[in-house]
């Protein structure tokens, strides 16, 4: 673990890296050793605060205005909403993410959830507190989910998100704050802590990742609402996220799987934008197939495998490298699972994932 943690500091030492991929190089300075950036944790309008690599190598962050000191966890921390002790995992993954440098994959593993100091929700409880936070979020005419929502038609998923119950945050500043308030009102602080979607910064609650926008929810076979990953629309890294201790348990779209005939194909994409994306592309179909979402070719678990036992299932990851090494592995989980017959599903050429191919289809009508 602390080779990781070493990769990843060693990684982002560079001080003007550092400020350009956390968006802190506006304005600032350079000076002796490395530069003077706005402060993440006061804020002012003259750069007060130093970033410069250490005798160590790594970075070392000083506010002259304020007094915080750190390294570069403790700056992704701050910049990124969250609690460096009790979101940890999160912050590693996020530095890691902005460092390109991948973590191994047990690292990334949704069980067993990281330790914490709050146990997280059961997921009847989960499913709860966050039916009102996605129901005030529908994606309908409102103004504070109009970037959602255009975001979504842009890529001609909107009627599937709706569907799946999938909302939008309001921007910072658009009513997020309200948005937090009205759940704490409801369910109390503690609950609304331990889902994972907010974090404690100097006392007060806020919400984790505030700017990813997107919510989208991860379900149970049974439907209850497991996880909410959320996603952003602005160019930052990561573009996916999900609560603290609360990583996919299910593949998206998992709840369809119990009301399908036991001849219905299953098809293994990334992600669950895709999901979307295949099931329109799909439409009109008649073999009624269950199209399934892995978290990301990392977050395939051999028990997904199970749910293509005795039907036909189609590996239908991402045409790229990742995409192309996982098929094998695949194919052979399922097949050991009892998958009657395993076949290849590749986006078309020129698409490199099946949100593309839809993109490709429209242009094309
Ligand atoms: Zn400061």
């Amino acid at each position: 673990m602390t080779l990781e943690v070493a990769d990843v500091r060693r990684s982002l030492s560079d001080p003007r890296r550092v400020a350009a991929l956390l968006g802190l190089d506006r304005g600032a300075l350079r000076m002796r050793g490395g530069l003077a950036v706005c402060c993440p944790w006061h804020k002012e309008k003259t750069p007060s605060c130093s970033l410069s690599t250490g005798r160590d190598g790594t970075l070392r962050v000083r506010c002259f205005g304020c007094g915080e000191t750190g390294d570069v966890l403790t700056l992704v921390a701050e910049v990124r909403g969250l609690d460096l002790r009790r979101d940890f995992h999160a912050v590693l993954e996020e530095a890691a993410a902005l460092a390109g440098v991948e973590l191994p994959p047990e690292r990334l593993a949704p069980l067993p959830a990281p330790a914490r100091e709050l146990p997280a929700l059961e997921d009847a409880v989960f499913d709860e507190l966050v039916s009102p936070m996605l129901n005030s979020g529908r994606l309908d005419g409102s103004p504070t989910v109009a970037p959602v929502v255009r975001d979504l038609v842009a890529r001609g998923l909107l009627e599937a998100a709706r569907a799946d119950g999938w909302a939008a945050l309001p921007e910072l500043g658009q009513g997020q704050a309200a948005r937090l308030r009205f759940c704490v009102d409801v369910f109390g602080a503690e609950l609304v802590e331990r889902s994972g979607l907010a974090t404690r910064r100097r006392g007060d609650l806020a919400w984790a990742w505030p700017r990813h926008l997107v919510c989208i929810p991860w379900r149970t076979p049974a439907g209850l609402v497991q996880t909410v990953q959320r996603r952003r629309l602005d160019p930052g890294e990561p573009k996916y996220v999900f609560p603290s201790g609360r990583r996919p348990r299910f593949p998206y779209g998992i709840e369809r799987l119990r009301a399908a005939p036991a001849a219905s194909p299953v098809v293994f994409v990334e992600g669950a934008v895709d999901v979307l994306a295949r099931r329109v592309l799909d439409f009109g179909r008649s073999d009624g197939r269950v199209v399934l979402g892995v978290p990301g070719v990392d977050g395939w678990r051999v028990e997904f495998a199970t749910y293509a036992r005795g039907r036909v299932a189609y590996v239908a990851t991402d045409a790229d490298e990742s995409g192309e090494r996982v098929v094998e592995r695949w194919s052979d989980d399922l097949y050991a699972a009892g998958a009657r017959e395993v076949r290849r599903l590749a986006p078309p050429e020129g698409s490199k994932d099946w949100c593309d191919a839809l993109g490709a289809r429209r242009a094309a009508a």
